[in-house]
């Protein structure tokens, strides 16, 4: 006898993202043949036309269909027979992407290391508290979304993820970025709004493909000297920031937001190196050693000796890697291998003093753009007295 005609079979997407639990793992099996396997949209377990899909998985989801025969959701509790997160990482060898964005994901589990083939990790509004080391594994990660999470911190090894091209860590609760994040050498785009940093690294603006950076809602009070220097970086987003008054003079004629910054609070009330011209006060990195004036000739010996071996080595060489640890105190080499900033006049390099030359935003060409809503300066830092007098922002 049979039975009534079967269903026409609908092309579908596993979609998880809607399953709640604690300390979740969402994995879903692949062969050599399926390079992608989906997990997308709030909603419960159902299928989705393939018109909904991004292009680049449409053609490969009905291969998917009729392979991802299984799928695991794990926890803690319900982790059994014998399957742990290591054997599951192991079963997805080829995962390219995976999307577990609203959940109430609270660990990442150190077998997310073994996903070795991933490009995109979208792992966003969750819950999650900390990001295990083995993340810096994912040597072919080229997207990390964990935006809207708990984390405090971020491990070291994010460093190692040397395809990384856009990494979102907005709206968590970060007080400073990853230590090696400047060795991210694809990353094009960095968003770390509405966190709690109070500094941007100045190793960042070694970043050769950065593209946009944005930071705003944070407590930044200053920015690198050398923000901007790269052509790369065209967009530089500050926005509240309510104690930032000084943009490095690089950033002029980029895209840049800066509402919401400069507020007329008192130098006394922040412990900040500051300088001062006229009415306008700015704060300074607390590298910077010393603050020379249109005055003030003479270049301290430490600055002196940083620029000569700088020089001799860099210039001359071309590599500072000649100079071995035993040549110099490990911070000064540090320093040699990344100045302070580089001269906005000249590009000489900088190592404990900088000439400061304020521009307020509101007198530039520039302030139309920004409607009186900010009250920042442009900074110039110059390496003398010479290159101070020189430095127009407008030429
Ligand atoms: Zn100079």
């Amino acid at each position: 006898m049979l039975g009534p005609p079967a269903e026409p079979q609908q092309r579908q997407i596993w979609d998880l993202s809607a399953l709640l639990c604690t300390s979740l793992v969402l994995c879903v099996t692949g062969t050599s043949q399926v390079p992608v396997a989906k997990l997308k949209s709030p909603g419960l377990l159902q299928s989705q036309p393939e018109q909904d899909l991004p292009r680049q998985t449409q053609g490969i989801i009905s291969e998917a269909e009729s392979i991802c025969s299984s799928y695991w959701v794990c926890s803690s509790k319900s982790l059994d027979d014998g399957e742990s997160p290591e054997n599951l990482a192991q079963k997805l060898p080829n995962l390219v992407e995976l999307y577990l964005h609203s959940n109430n994901i609270v660990v990442v589990p150190e077998a997310i290391g073994s996903l070795v083939k991933l490009q995109f990790l979208d792992l966003s509004d969750n819950a999650l508290e900390i990001v295990c080391p083995e993340i810096g594994r994912l040597r072919s990660l080229r997207h990390l979304r964990l935006a809207n999470n708990q984390l405090k911190y971020l491990p070291a090894e994010v460093g190692d993820l040397r395809e990384l091209q856009t990494l979102d860590i907005s709206t968590n609760r970060l007080m400073t970025l990853p230590e090696r994040l400047h060795m991210c050498l694809s990353l094009q785009y960095l968003t770390a709004d509405r966190n709690h940093l109070w500094y941007v690294p100045r190793h960042l603006c070694q970043l050769p493909s950065l593209n946009e950076l944005s930071m705003a809602g944070n407590r930044l009070a200053f920015l690198p000297l050398d923000l901007g220097r790269s052509r790369e970086l065209q967009y530089v987003y500050v926005d509240n920031n309510i104690h930032l008054k000084g943009l490095p003079s690089y950033l002029y004629n980029k895209v840049i937001g800066c509402s919401g910054c400069g507020s007329p609070i008192q130098v006394s009330e922040v412990k900040l190196l500051s300088f001062s011209s006229g009415q306008l006060t700015v704060f300074l990195p607390a590298e910077v050693k010393s603050i020379g004036t249109e005055t003030d000739h003479v270049l301290p010996l430490q600055e002196l000796a940083m620029r000569t071996l700088y020089n001799t080595y860099y210039s001359f060489l071309k590599d500072l890697n000649f100079l071995t640890p035993i040549s110099l105190p490990k911070s000064l080499l540090e320093l040699l291998h990344c100045p302070l900033g580089h001269c906005h006049r000249c590009s000489q390099p900088m190592f404990t003093i900088v000439y400061p030359k304020l521009f307020p935003l509101r007198e530039t060409p520039m302030a139309g753009l920004h409607q009186g809503r900010t009250t920042v300066s442009f900074v110039a830092y110059c390496c003398s007295t010479q290159c101070l007098q020189t430095f127009d922002l407008l030429s």
